[in-house]
Order: structure tokens, then sequence, then C-alpha cells
């Protein structure tokens, strides 16, 4: 479908480059594809938060878009093309001694054959003393000019490569964060998940919490998939309240969530995971946009001990077999993984 905004123009890369030049979008291959599939989406979300950002938007908001809508160019393509901009840089540079070296080796030739002249002349001409002078000033104040130059293009080369550096860097943070939350997304959980077994001393002290929101998809298919955006939004918020900024939070995928919690009993990891689905469920969800009142949504959850399981993923395996079994015996409930041996001790204690 052709976006409505298209179709005064018949060349549709002129199209975007006119778009992107009165919005002020730096013509960055990945900014240019954003930009073409805008103008020419059926996709409303697409349209309505491309709209939404208005003149002059950042890098970082383009790339927000970018990374939802274009996942595919982002951020791997972004950072293999920084990567190949760093590599131009340094061809550049390389460039740049060279052409230094072979002007240094043109001077020290020139040098060379003066004082070959000389002997040959006999220093006391003055006559040849003068040229001598004339020819060494000009080639000393070409080579300087020549210097000054590179010195120069040098220090542009380095300004660039430190821009090129932070892009890179600020590629890497994102590449661990979900950008419809801002928590940290599942690449960035299976590696915490994976760090947990690294540490036999701390890992009888960690809990893996999982939770998801229950009939989630009523909700969305209810008030549409923006106001369910916002609903994960207020969810990571009020987790995040509830459990500190110290704690380790992920959007695992579409509405679920994971915490490692470290430092903890199995009976604190439960009051935790009990103040989460408490918070969650009495937090009214009141759209500020509209004003108008959805009501709350609730979370079940599945906890595992670190130390009740074997590694990561069957860590992830257990406590996520808890989340079902609190989906199956009704919702917004914790359930927590009890080894055969404890559960044994606690029937024999009745
Ligand atoms: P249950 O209580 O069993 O978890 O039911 P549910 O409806 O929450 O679970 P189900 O897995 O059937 O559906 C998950 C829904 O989550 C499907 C989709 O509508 C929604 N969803 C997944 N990812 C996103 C997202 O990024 N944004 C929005 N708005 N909705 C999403
Ligand atoms: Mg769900
Ligand atoms: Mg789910």
């Amino acid at each position: 479908m052709v976006h409505p905004e298209n179709t005064e123009t018949t060349d549709p890369a002129e199209t975007v480059i006119t778009r992107m030049r009165e919005q002020g979008i730096s013509s960055l291959p990945r900014n240019y594809e954003l930009v073409y599939r805008f103008l020419n989406s059926s996709n409303p979300a697409l349209i309505q938060e491309f709209a939404a950002l208005g003149r002059r938007p950042t890098q970082l908001q383009l790339d927000a878009i970018g990374m939802r809508f274009l996942p595919h160019l982002h951020p791997v393509s972004a950072v293999e093309q920084s990567l190949e901009c760093v590599f131009e840089e340094m061809r550049k540079i390389i460039r740049l001694f060279k052409q230094d070296r072979s002007r240094l080796e043109k001077y020290s030739t020139l040098l060379g054959e003066t004082s070959a002249r000389m002997s040959a002349k006999g220093v006391r001409s003055l006559d040849f003393l003068d040229d001598l002078n004339r020819v060494l000033s000009s080639a000393t104040v070409d080579t300087m000019e020549k210097s000054k130059a590179i010195i120069q293009q040098m220090v542009e080369r380095a300004l660039e490569l430190a821009r090129l550096k932070a892009e890179l860097e600020e590629y890497k943070r994102l590449s661990g964060i979900d950008p419809v939350t801002r928590l940290s997304n599942r690449r960035a959980f299976d590696k915490r998940l994976a760090a947990i077994y690294e540490d036999l001393q701390t890992v009888v002290s960690q809990a893996l919490l999982v939770a998801d929101i229950d009939h989630f998809k009523a909700f969305n298919d209810a008030y549409g998939h923006q106001v369910g955006d916002r609903v994960l939004r207020a969810t990571a918020a009020v987790m995040t309240r509830t459990l500190g900024s110290e704690t380790f939070l992920s959007r695992t995928g579409g509405e679920e969530f994971a915490v490692i919690l470290d430092d903890t009993s199995l009976e604190e990891a439960q009051a935790t995971a009990e103040r989460l689905r408490v918070a969650i469920e009495s937090t009214p969800l009141k759209d500020q946009n509209d004003g108008v009142d959805r009501g709350h949504v609730t979370i079940s959850l599945g906890l595992c001990m670190a130390a009740d399981a074997s590694g990561p993923a069957n860590l992830y395996k257990k406590a996520d077999a808890m989340l079902y079994e609190a989906k199956t015996s009704g919702r917004n409930q914790v359930k927590t993984h009890t080894p055969k041996m404890k559960r044994i001790m606690g029937l024999l204690k009745r």
C-alpha cells in the first residue's frame, strides 16, 4: 500500500531524500531504509511512531523505531557499518602516513643531492650558498606546510574515530536492551543466567523468578497493540520500582519478564515474588493519553532457587514449569519449585 504522504512525487528515492532533508534526518543507509519503509508502509504502528518523531529526531530515537520495525538492520548491521567506517578511517590514516613518508623521502633526496653538489662545487662559492639557501628554504616551508595539513587531517581522523567508537559502544549497550520497556532483553538475560553458575559460593543464594502477564492477548484484542505496549512499559516500571534498580530484571519475550535475585533465601524470594504480584494487581491502568481507566492486569510467577537446578537451562525450565503451574491453577499467583527431598520432609513433618 502506498502511504498517503507519498502520492505527489513519483520517484521514491527523491521522495525519501526530500523527506529526510525536511525532517533533518542524517543520511545514514539505515535511516534511508527506515524512511522508505515509513513512506511505503501499511503498518499503522510504524506510521504513527515515525510521524510522532517531529523535526530533527535523534539517531537514538530513529534506531529505537528501526530496531522494532527493521530488526534485520539493527544492531548487527549498524555495528558492521560502523566497523567499515573505522576501517575506512584507518585506511585513510595509512594513506596519509605513506604520503608523508614519500614527501620526506623526496626532501631527504633533495638534501642528499644538494650536499653532493656542494662537495662538487666547493663551499666557498657564494652564489651556490645563495642557491642552496633558497632551495632548502622553499623545500622546508613546503614540507612544514604539508605536515601541518597532515596533522590537521590526522586530528580530524582521530575525532571521527572517537565518534565511531562512542557509536559502537552505544550499539553494544543497545544490543542488551529491549526497546519497548528499556529493560534488559533476552540476550542480556541469557548472559546473566549463565553467570549464576560461574561462582559456586553465590549460587546457593540466588533465585530465578519468571513472570507472565495473564490473559494479555485478550487485553490486546480489547484495547489494541499500542495500549498493550504501554501496559508492558507500565508493568516494567512497577516491577523496577518494587525490586529496586539494583535487581536484575529483564523482558525475556512478548509479555514475559524474568528476575534474578541475589543474596536471597527461598522465603525471601517467595516474599519478593508475592510483592511483585500484589504491586501489579493493585496498579490501576489509567491511560494518561486518553484518560480512560482500563482496570488492571495480573501476573503469574514461577520461582526456583538456583541451587535446586543443575545449570542455567535447567533453572529456567524449572521456574517456567512453576509459571505454567501458576497459570493452570488459576493465574495471579506464585508457584515455587520444591525439590523432591524437601517435599518428602515436609510431608513427614505433618
Ligand atoms: P496467559 O494468561 O496464558 O499468559 O494468556 P496470554 O493471552 O497472556 O498468553 P498468550 O501467550 O496466548 O498471548 C500472549 C499475547 O501477548 C499475544 C500478543 O497479543 C501479546 N504480545 C506479545 N508481545 C507483545 C508486544 O510486544 N506488544 C503487545 N502489545 N502485545 C504483545
Ligand atoms: Mg500471558
Ligand atoms: Mg506468554
